[in-house]
């Protein structure tokens, strides 16, 4: 039987309706965002969210600086905005030009304002299970296991990927809601002996199809975070023929990548309250 498919979008309208709401009852939320050079992924993802920003009402700023720009001419605008009161969110698109330290960048973020839940400390809360900032799409992918109440104690997830930004960080919120969980990797001996394993399965490599369907479990939930421009168009890193042996599955575009945008915005937010309180 074919896999029921998650529905991102919609889910993401809701929640962004949800926001502009909240947004309304905040009075002004501000969100900054930081684009260093011209790369044309991130001129993409700074618009989208820019617009998605605005859309439900928070002022949204956009800093382009030129390729060339120095390290310390980023720290000091990050220091300025850090003390800015309009600045609830403060977002540096990465990847940063080679001449600027990524990590120095992020943890110049004042972590109250860190939207992203990249810096140092709102990593720490979220390994020691308190409340902070935690990255958008984690959070996404959280949010939609809700939606769909998929149960999660005691469940074995599998998680291919230990990024900073996705892999790591949905292992830690799975673990939270008393999953079991396994943390797969390019090094990872026979991938399919645990992919097979999984009840909920996330992949966020950056390959296009490499889950195949043999190394998906019957009835599996299947969350596909990769977005991989193709000569075919955008494509994830589950093979789509894997809906026919899954349970739930996100479709790309259309699942996860829609409650990345939602979740930022959620964030900045969340973190305009917390400001206010
Ligand atoms: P990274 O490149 O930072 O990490 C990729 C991970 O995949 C690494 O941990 C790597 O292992 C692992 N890996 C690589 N090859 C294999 C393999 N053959 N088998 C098992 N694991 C492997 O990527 P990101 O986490 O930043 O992004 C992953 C994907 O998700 C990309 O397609 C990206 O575009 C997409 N993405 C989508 C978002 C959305 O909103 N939908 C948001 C963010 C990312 P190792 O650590 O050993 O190198």
């Amino acid at each position: 039987m074919a896999a029921r498919l998650i529905d991102g979008k919609g889910l993401a309208e809701r929640i962004r309706a949800q926001v502009a709401t909240d947004v309304k009852d905040l009075g002004e939320v501000g969100l900054t965002t930081i684009l260093v050079g011209g790369d044309p992924a991130s001129d993409i993802y700074i618009r989208r969210k820019q617009e998605a920003a605005t859309e439900v009402g928070i002022l949204a700023r956009d800093y382009r600086l030129p390729e060339d720009t120095s390290e310390q001419e980023l720290l000091e605008l990050i220091g300025q905005l850090n003390g800015d009161d309009a600045v609830d969110g403060i977002l540096v698109q990465l990847p940063l030009p080679s001449q600027i330290d990524e990590q120095r960048a992020l943890d110049a973020v004042d972590p109250a304002k860190d939207v992203d839940g990249f810096h140092p400390v709102n990593a720490g809360r979220l390994f020691l299970g308190q409340d902070g900032l935690v990255a958008a799409t984690p959070t996404g992918i959280l949010t939609l296991l809700e939606e769909y109440e998929v149960p999660l104690v005691g469940a074995r997830a599998v998680v291919v990927g230990r990024s900073n930004i996705v892999g790591k960080p949905v292992a830690l919120l799975l673990l939270a809601q008393h999953a079991t969980v396994t943390i797969c990797h390019s090094r990872t001996a026979d991938l399919p002996a645990h992919t097979r394993e999984a009840d909920v399965l996330v992949v966020a490599v950056g390959q296009p199809g490499l889950i195949s369907p043999e190394m998906v479990k019957e009835g599996a939930t299947v969350l596909d975070v990769g977005m991989n421009r193709t000569p075919e168009g955008l494509r994830g890193d589950v093979d789509p023929a894997v809906a026919e042996r899954a349970g739930l599955m996100t479709p790309v575009p259309g699942g996860v990548g829609p409650m990345t945008i939602a979740s930022l915005l959620r964030n900045t937010v969340r973190a305009a309250r917390l400001r206010r309180c």
